[in-house]
């Protein structure tokens, strides 16, 4: 994982929001539609919209698992779960997620349609939303699916994030004795980020860049691809490992999870 720095506000995304609102409210009414989240997100244009945003804003990468994303894969992730309710969400106080622009959803209550405004439905907010991948079963990165609306550190906007976390030889992920997050928000309850798949594919970026570049992986031609998984396989390998790099599909996924190359090049394994 790797910290995510948000813009301050207004942004493209807040620009865009406001507009989604204002052409949202019921002037007979003078009030918004109950559900602002099916009403304003969850339509096709800006659901579009607001993916390309997050995901320049992530370089193109999973929040969680730092996969290569496209932007029709992007899933658009809550920190504060969209359901929790205000108990719930109050647990996020303490937490290193600026919550200036938004509020619970149930306290948005405007008198009235605003150019701008000061604070946000948590769960249609710019501070609160960052762009995750859908592999499920490979991880759980779009992580309301499996944890619900049960608390999680909002671990992509600690800093010092990476450090706070360390891929053993074999590719498994874990947290730092310091850093003082439970292991089981790695585990299969929330994030599932140490699939047998996901570790693979971690120990073969730490193998390749001993000596390849990310450019040899990319280019590889079949034939190359095969000599380097020879090379690979006795060290990053396990009996119980039944997926195979040689799979064209599999090879292909892998390439996706490049940012582990700079991660062990930077020395930060154990
Ligand atoms: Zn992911």
């Amino acid at each position: 994982m790797e910290q995510i720095v948000k813009k301050s506000l207004p942004n493209p995304f807040s620009k865009k929001l406001d507009e989604l609102l204002a052409n949202s409210w019921i002037q007979v009414e003078n009030k918004h539609p109950p559900n602002l989240y099916d009403t304003v997100m969850n339509t096709k244009e800006y659901k579009s919209n607001f993916r390309v945003l997050l995901l320049d804003e992530q370089e193109n990468r999973c929040c969680y698992c730092m996969r290569d994303m496209s932007e029709t894969e992007v899933n658009l992730e809550h920190i504060i779960p969209n359901k929790a309710n205000k108990d719930k969400y109050a647990e996020y106080a303490n937490e290193p997620i600026d919550q200036s622009g938004f509020v619970h959803k149930d306290d948005f209550k405007p008198s009235r349609s605003e150019a701008t405004y000061p604070a946000y439905p948590h769960d249609i907010a710019y501070q609160n939303l960052i762009a995750a991948c859908e592999t499920f079963p490979h991880c759980n990165c779009t992580s309301n699916n499996s944890r619900g609306s049960k608390f999680m550190p909002t671990f992509t906007y600690y800093k010092g994030i990476t450090k706070a976390l360390l891929v053993s030889s074999s590719g498994e992920l874990r947290f730092t004795s310091v850093s003082n997050f439970d292991e089981k928000y790695l585990g299969i309850k929330y994030l599932n980020l140490n699939t047998d798949m996901l570790k693979l594919f971690r120990a073969t970026w730490r193998f390749a860049c001993s000596s390849y570049t990310i450019e040899d992986l990319k280019s590889a031609d079949e034939r190359k691809r095969m000599d380097f998984l020879m090379e690979a396989y006795p060290l990053v390998k396990s009996e119980k490992d039944t997926f195979e790099l040689d799979n064209e599909g599999i090879w292909h996924e892998f390439l996706r999870y490049s940012w582990f190359y700079d991660y062990f090049k930077n020395s930060l394994t154990i």
